[in-house]
């Protein structure tokens, strides 16, 4: 008589160790992950045993176990070939963040090779990878060959998580979007680490967000994970370099996928998108160039992340990161001179006078995903055109009546619920705050 393969471990028990406190080893954690991404562990389980982590979080030992775990899920890409060295930038989300369609041809422009595997929204916070998809034609989709040598030859590619590289990351990140599972420190290393150091990069630089948009709120807390992602990319032999940043406001101005792009490309043509100057995306910009500065230096075509950052300035400024973002496009299929327009807006306007003090940017998050810029379910499809246009900062007066906020869409049907949402989310005051900083540190590994 055929006997059943005799599972190691029970995943209800590793459940309830985990809910109970306990430390998982090695073999458990390989268990689990192998199990759910060959399917014998369904996402049920998954998602109890991840609810189970956020609550009872994990040892750094346990973290570097589900790294490694992840990382071994699928291949780990290697671009020694090339002679130089590879970098790339991970943010740990935010809300108009859009840094990595503006670094990816800056930082390739100056010669470094930029192998970039990016992500969905997550939570409250936008991706990439939506971000690009809303540019006609573009392919996030490349097999891993077609990756490896458009980064050899045209400097730099954005593809997502594909079924052989980090597959672990690419379910694990799905569910934790919808089951209220991002939230946590080893989770969110894991998945960040995992995915960087398949991508077979020499050295990384971070954006670790913290403030009302960012999963972590506080600046301690950005610096803790800031740290436990420097540690992990150390043990790995990367250099790391991680900024701490500000995310008590949207990065620019637009959030959402197509207007997002939109705003990119102002910067990088230095021209107006809907109507508004570049100047206005001074927050973008600067952000962007001093990753962009930190990237270069690690990829060694700047003697310092200051160097790295004037030239960063120079190749924005002169046109090649343009060039270079045109060459990565139509490279994968895109044409971004075909970015859908959106058809449909609204002005919601200040019920009163005073400085706008504050902006609860989690909240703005969720205003653009239920406007469809974001999945509330896995299967949820993206409305490329819907998004938010932010005409106030911290800080600045506010009249009565002025416009706070553009919605814009592909249809008019939740512009309603998103002008409630976003006035809720709107603190206006009559003593003005001081303007907040947008980069806090910078560290060193
Ligand atoms: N970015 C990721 O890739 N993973 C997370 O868990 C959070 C941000």
């Amino acid at each position: 008589m055929a006997t059943k393969p005799i599972l190691p471990f029970l995943p209800a028990e590793l459940i309830k160790k985990k809910r109970g406190g306990g430390t998982h080893d090695r073999a458990e954690i390989q268990f689990l992950i192998d199990g759910f991404v060959k399917g014998t562990i369904p996402e049920y389980q998954m998602s109890a045993w991840l609810m189970a982590v956020y609550f009872r979080g994990m040892s750094g030992e346990e973290t570097a176990e589900l790294t490694r775990a992840m990382l071994h899920s699928g291949r780990v890409l290697d671009f020694s070939p090339l002679g130089r060295p590879a970098v790339d930038k991970h943010s740990t989300g935010g809300v108009g963040d859009k840094t990595s369609l503006l670094l990816a041809p800056i930082v390739a422009a100056a010669g470094v090779p930029v192998p970039m595997i990016g992500g969905r929204g997550l939570g409250h916070t936008g991706g990439t990878l939506d971000k690009l998809e809303s540019i006609p034609g573009f392919r996030i989709d490349l097999s891993l060959d077609a990756f490896q040598s458009q980064v050899a030859r045209v400097g730099a590619a954005l593809i997502g998580q594909t079924a052989e590289i980090c597959p672990a990351d690419k379910r694990i990140y799905a569910l934790r979007d919808v089951t209220a599972t991002v939230e946590s420190l080893p989770l969110i290393c894991a998945s960040i680490m995992s995915k960087k150091l398949a991508e077979g990069i020499d050295g990384l630089v971070l954006d670790v967000k913290h403030g009302s948009g960012a999963f972590m709120k506080t600046v301690e807390q950005a610096e803790e994970l800031a740290d436990k992602l420097m540690a992990i990319g150390t043990s790995h032999g990367k250099k790391v370099i991680a900024f701490l940043t500000s995310m008590d406001q949207p990065l620019g101005r637009f959030i959402g996928n197509a207007v997002e792009v939109g705003e990119c490309l102002a910067i990088l043509k230095n021209e107006a998108y809907l109507g508004r100057r570049s100047e206005l995306f001074a927050d973008t910009r600067t952000l962007t160039l001093e990753l962009a500065g930190a990237m270069i230096h690690l990829g060694g075509a700047a003697a310092s992340a200051d160097d790295g950052c004037k030239r960063a300035d120079r190749l924005l400024a002169g046109g090649q990161a343009y060039e270079k973002f045109l060459e990565i496009c139509h490279a994968q299929g895109g044409d971004p001179n075909r970015l859908p327009v959106p058809t449909h807006r609204y002005d919601v306007k200040s019920p009163r006078a005073g400085f706008l003090t504050a902006l609860a940017t989690e909240q703005i998050g969720i205003a653009a995903i239920t406007m469809g810029a974001g999945r509330v379910k896995i299967t949820d499809m993206i409305d490329p055109l819907a998004g938010i246009e932010i005409h106030k900062k911290i800080a600045d007066p506010v009249a009565a009546g002025e416009i706070l906020f553009t919605l814009y869409g592909s249809n008019d049907r939740a512009f309603a619920e998103a002008e409630h949402a976003l006035l809720g989310a709107t603190t206006i005051s009559l003593q003005r705050p001081s303007v907040p900083s947008l980069i806090t540190k910078r560290k060193v590994n």
